[in-house]
Order: C-alpha cells, then structure tokens, then sequence
C-alpha cells in the first residue's frame, strides 16, 4: 500500500503488517530515510519507558539536571553543521536559515537551563498577618511525561520550545516530529541520549497522525502541540478523555503595521524577510501589512525593490527553498486566486509565481479584507499590503481575525509604537524588527483564539510545563487557633477585630 501525504511516502513494511514511511527530500523528491510508523502499543510502551526515567531525572538535583542539558547545547553546537545539512535536506530551507534556527535553540536551551531553579526552585512566600505562625513555601514540580508534537517548518527550534523547557522543569519527553521531518527529530533524540546515556529523558516516535493520537490519548501528563488549528482540535479532544492538560502553538496570520513616521527601509527590508523566509512557512510569518496612506506608496515602492532580488531555489545562492509541503501548495494557490477574483492588484508575482516545487514571491494590493489571502493562514510567500488612515486603523484591522499569534510595528514614536503594540490582539509584538521575541529566550511566547493557547519560552514556558506546589509549615502556635473544635469565642472576637483593622478601612 502506498498512500502519499505531503512529500511522504508511506509503504506497508515487507517483513509484517507494521507500515513504514519515507521521509523525502522536498526539493528533489530523493528519499531520506524510512521510519516505522508507531502504532497505539509501542507508544504505550515509550510512555511507559519514559516514567521510570522520569522519575531519575526529576530524582536529580537542579545543578545535575543544568550540567547535563547544558552539555547538551555544547553538543548541538559543535555538530550543527551536520544538524544544519539534515533540515536543509528534509525541509528544503537553505542551510543559512537552517543555522539560524539551531542558533535560536541552543539560546533556548541555555536560558531554561540555568533559569529554572530560579523560577521553579522552591521560594518562601509572605504567609500574612492571620497566619504569621506559618512559614510558607512554592515550589514547581515535575509534571512527570510530556508528549510533544511537532511541525515541519521549524523542526529544531519549535519542538524545542516544548523539549528545552519541559527537560528543564525536571519531566521526561516523549517527541513525535512531524512525519515529514522524522530524521531531524531523531538526530536530536539521539544527540540528547549521547549526554545522558543512563535514561531514555528523551524519546522518539515516529508516524503521523495515528501515533499523534495515540501520543494524546495515552498516559502522558500534558501535551505540548505545535501545529494547525484544525489538529489542535483533534488533540485536545483525545486529551479531553483523560482529561489530559495540552498547550496548543497553532498558526497565525501575523499583521506588520507601518506607521508615517516610520524608517521605511528598514520597515520594507523587515517586510519582506518577514513574509519570504522560509518560503513564507513560519507561525509568527508576516502574512499582511498595513501602511499609512501618505507613505503608502514610498514603503510599496521600496518593498517591490527589496522583493526583485528574492528568488526561491534549492542552490546556495536561493533565498529561500521548496514549499516543504506539496499540499499547501493548493492553499497558496486559492488564496492568491481567491484575492484576485475580488478586487486585488498583483504588484510582484500573481499565479503565474507558483511552479511546483517552487512558489515566487507575491505581493497583492487592494485586497478585500474578508478575502482568504486577509483571513486564513495562508503558509506560503505572499502578502497583502494595504493602505490605512492611521495606526488606529491598522491595529483595528489586525484584531479583526480568528488569529493572535505574532505582530509588528514600525514606527519612530516610541510611545505610539508601544500603545499599537498593547493594543494589538497577539501573543508577541515586535517594534522595528521582525520576529526579535522568538530570539529573547526570557520572553514568553504563545498566542489566543485560533493561534492556540498557553505559553512556551522564558519563565512562563518553565512554568507550563510544572504544577505548583504549596507547603505550610506551622513554626509556632497561633494566637488564636481558629482551625480547632476547641475554639473559643473569645479567639474569634480577636481574630474579627484585627480583620476590622487590617480591611475595614474605608476606601475612596
Ligand atoms: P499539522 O497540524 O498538520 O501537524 C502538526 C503535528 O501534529 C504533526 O506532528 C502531525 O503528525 C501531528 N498530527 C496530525 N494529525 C494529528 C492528530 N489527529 N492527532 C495528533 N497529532 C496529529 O501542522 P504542520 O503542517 O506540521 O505545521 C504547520 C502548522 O503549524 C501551521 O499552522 C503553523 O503556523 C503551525 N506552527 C505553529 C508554531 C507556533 O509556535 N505557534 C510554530 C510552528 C508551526
């Protein structure tokens, strides 16, 4: 049997009835490598594993557990040459944005390692006037196994915002990459068991949605998702039967804001790093911009420009490579398709910039705003500029959609660069750059509405992945000890009278 899903070929193995997949080189259709696809028992079974050596890793203390994930790092830093050449060749990308992506992890990776003692580590807390007699304690424990789900486009640093963190807060990880860049999450499971031989910390499986689904519905104590919407659904729904937790980093429609003060050539060069990198496959991608109308003209002139010397390609000279997925190719295709039909204006590219596996840059003016190229995450090279009176505008209609992932704002007014950014309905928000929050590992990130929910990356991301544990200790007895059958009613008379002094008072 051979079905094809994406640029992966599945075949039912020869020896049995397990069934086996080809991980594909996108650009030139060459096979990679063969993964067995992991059904409901062997996922069991590495969920299983993945207790006991749950249990050894969070049995270490927070300075072992720190020196092994940052021998980790060393290690994915010496050999990212190799990591590098493995996602060129399963995702496409060239080998330069390859690196930046390890770069980002390995920074990732350094940050939960020698921050989570800080934020997790146990911290007395102020018990208060009633219960002085009390010395209090939070701490942040272990979940215990964490499923993580992957995608394709960024297949080191995104799974790793799960794995770098969960590790960290002391939990074991099971990790499912996407089916179609399996070898990159193997290198990384394998770099992992090469520091910390003792335990399978961190596991592989390998398969599609099936063992997705198995990885949820099994005995995992939170899932860490990262994907679309639409599986975020189908995830959440396999966790709702064990009432499993999840955290969800699904897609996004990211708007750029170009305000009239702003440096329109670092704006336009931003714009379109932002939207063609990648091939336009990113999560926090820029998918539409919105100018104010008196530079409106100067920033379509200056981004037409920067755009003429991007060109996709799989040489080492591409800007940027092949879309990874074949099946999104038809979703590019319907957006643009779709803008043009009502009103949209190519100014680079139009239809004729899609040829397979390649998709040219595209810019489209005047496109209506409840047109799928403005609405849904169209996950390709495109973007639609569009003119507005001001910012105000611009952030009104970047709230208008389902999605609140990422956002930017170009503009040489602190104060009103930073009133758009609160402003702005998303998770992350950039002010004169693109995507810098991604690289800030202190900084959490994470989106709301279709964009999923929760939060990877800094303190929040640490905490994601552990529960709260609160501890009283009784130092001395109470004045008054309200929590006995022996309480008097004279207690109760103190105890009112000082809660009379301390919130009685009369506000405003
Ligand atoms: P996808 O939803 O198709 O797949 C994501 C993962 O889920 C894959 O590992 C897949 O095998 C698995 N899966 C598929 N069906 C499943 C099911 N029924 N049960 C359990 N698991 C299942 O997404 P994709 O195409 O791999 O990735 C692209 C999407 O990911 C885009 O929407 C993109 O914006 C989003 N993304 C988000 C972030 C973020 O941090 N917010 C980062 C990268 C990508």
């Amino acid at each position: 049997m051979v079905r094809d899903m994406g640029t992966t070929v599945w075949t039912r193995g020869q020896a049995g009835p397990a069934q086996t997949f080809d991980s594909v080189n996108p650009a030139t259709s060459e096979v990679i490598a063969t993964f067995p696809a992991m059904r409901e028992s062997e996922v069991a079974a590495a969920v299983e594993r993945a207790q006991f050596a749950a249990s050894w890793w969070a049995g270490l203390d927070w300075k072992e557990r720190r020196i092994r994930l940052l021998a980790w790092k060393s290690h994915i830093t010496r050999y990212m040459g190799r990591l590098a050449e493995l996602v060129h060749t399963e995702t496409g990308k060239p080998l330069a944005d390859a690196q930046l992506e390890i770069i980002l992890a390995i920074v990732h990776i350094d940050w939960a390692a020698k921050n989570a003692r800080k934020v997790l580590g146990a911290r007395r807390v102020r018990s208060g006037l009633i219960a002085i007699n009390q010395a209090s304690t939070v701490e942040y424990q272990p979940l215990g196994v964490i499923g993580v789900i992957g995608p394709w486009n960024y297949p080191v640093f995104t799974p790793m915002g799960s794995i770098a963190y969960a590790l960290a807060a002391g939990n074991a990880v099971v990790f499912k990459p996407s089916e179609l860049t399996p070898a990159v999450g193997g290198w990384l499971v394998s770099s992992f068991a090469d520091v910390v031989p003792e335990q399978p910390v961190l596991q592989l499986i390998t398969g599609a949605a099936e063992t997705g689904q198995a990885l949820a519905g099994s005995a995992v104590n939170k899932i860490a998702f990262t994907g679309s919407a639409a599986t975020a659904k189908k995830v959440m729904a396999a966790c709702a039967e064990t009432l499993t937790p999840m955290v969800a980093e699904c897609g996004g429609k990211d708007a750029f804001l170009v305000s009239a003060d702003a440096d329109l050539d670092a704006a336009a060069d931003a714009a379109a790093w932002g939207a063609m990198s990648n091939a336009g496959q990113t999560c926090v991608g820029v998918e539409r911009v919105y100018v104010v109308e008196g530079v409106y003209h100067t920033f379509m002139e200056k981004l037409s420009e920067r755009i003429a010397t991007v060109r996709p390609g799989d040489d080492r000279e591409a800007s940027y490579g092949p879309m990874t997925m074949p099946g999104q190719i038809e979703i590019v295709e319907r957006h643009i398709a779709d803008a043009l039909a009502r009103g949209g204006r190519p100014v680079v590219g139009g239809m004729s910039s899609i040829s397979k596996p390649y998709i040219s840059p595209v810019v489209l003016a005047d496109v209506p705003e409840e047109s799928r190229a403005v609405t849904e995450e169209t996950f390709g090279p495109t973007l639609t500029v569009t003119k507005v009176p001001d910012l105000e505008e611009g952030v009104r209609l970047a709230n208008a959609g389902r999605y609140g992932l990422g956002a930017t704002v170009f503009s040489g007014n602190k104060k009103l660069a930073m009133a758009a950014a609160r402003e702005l309905r998303s998770g992350m928000t950039a002010i004169n750059s693109v995507v810098a929050f991604a690289s800030v590992p202190a900084l959490p990130f994470g989106g709301s509405g279709d964009s999923g929910f929760g939060r990877i990356h800094g303190a929040d991301g640490l905490r994601e992945f552990a529960q709260a544990k609160a501890i009283t200790r009784q130092r001395m007895r109470p004045l008054a000890n309200l929590t006995s059958l022996a309480r008097s009613d004279k207690d109760m008379r103190r105890t009112l009278s000082l809660v009379t002094l301390l919130h009685g008072k009369r506000y405003r």
